[in-house]
Order: C-alpha cells, then structure tokens, then sequence
C-alpha cells in the first residue's frame, strides 16, 4: 500500500541519516523540510539557512546536505576535502552578498569549540563590526 512504502521510505532515510552512526540532528529536520527555516541558499551539496539565534545582524548557517560522517570539522576525511571547499566557498559567496563591508566565518568543533549540533556547519555573522578575539 502506499502507507507502507511511505513507511519503507523513512525507516530507509532514517537509515541512511544513522549510517555514520550518530544519531540525526535538529539539521535532518531542516534538510527534509520538516521543520522550518529560512532559507537563503540551497543546492546539491549544501543548504545555508540564517541562525534561529542570531549574534549578528546577518547570521545563517552553511551546512552539507549529506552529513556522511561530518558530525564535526574535525571528523573530516580526505575525500571530503572538496565538499568542505565548497561550503567554505558558498559561505563566502552569500557573505560578500549580505555583508559587504566583511564577516566573519567560524566553525565551533566539539567540546571546548562550544559546539552544540553535531553536524557541521559555517556560521556566517557580520552587518556589524565584530570583535576580536572571540569569547
Ligand atoms: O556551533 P554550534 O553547534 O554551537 O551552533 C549551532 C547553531 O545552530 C546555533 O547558533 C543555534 O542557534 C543554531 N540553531 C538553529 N536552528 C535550530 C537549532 C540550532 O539555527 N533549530
């Protein structure tokens, strides 16, 4: 039936979410559309939303769409050295857009990075002067 194949279909995403054995993230809710954002980037290999908490004027969020392994900056391999160009590319791309006069690019990576979603992404902050160094 169509319920049950719509039920196939989850487990297997929900499958494929787990396959780098972490459990999903607040993120997999918005890559689905499950749960709402807003959106101001999105192709196949990332999606850039703007933060629900905002420490800037201007602060979104550059993510790849495909986690695969990528809980954290710092879990990355070597053949993801292309994607991970590429959302450093899009972040800057989105950023001179919305912030002409610059921004700033960070990675929060594990524990004393005070990361709190394990699936990476870019913060982009800027429409104001940002101070240096950070907290
Ligand atoms: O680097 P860190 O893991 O701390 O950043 C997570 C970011 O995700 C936070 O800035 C938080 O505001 C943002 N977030 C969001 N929407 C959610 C949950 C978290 O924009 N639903």
């Amino acid at each position: 039936s169509l319920n049950m194949s719509d039920e196939v279909k989850k487990a297997q995403e929900a499958a494929e979410l787990a396959a780098d054995g972490s459990p999903p993230t607040i993120f997999d809710n918005i890559i689905s559309g499950k749960w709402d954002s807003d959106k101001i980037h999105e192709d196949d290999l990332c999606l850039a939303f703007r933060d629900i908490t905002p420490q800037a004027p201007v602060h979104f969020l550059v993510i790849p769409k495909n986690r695969d392994g990528l809980t954290q900056l710092s879990k990355a391999r070597e053949d993801q050295k292309e994607l991970l160009g590429h959302l450093m590319y899009v972040a800057q791309m989105l950023g001179q857009k919305e912030c002409p006069d610059g921004f700033r690019v960070t990675v929060n990576d594990g524990k004393d990075g005070a990361q709190s979603v394990y699936h990476l992404h870019l913060h982009v902050m800027g429409g104001r002067q940002m101070a240096w160094p950070p907290g």
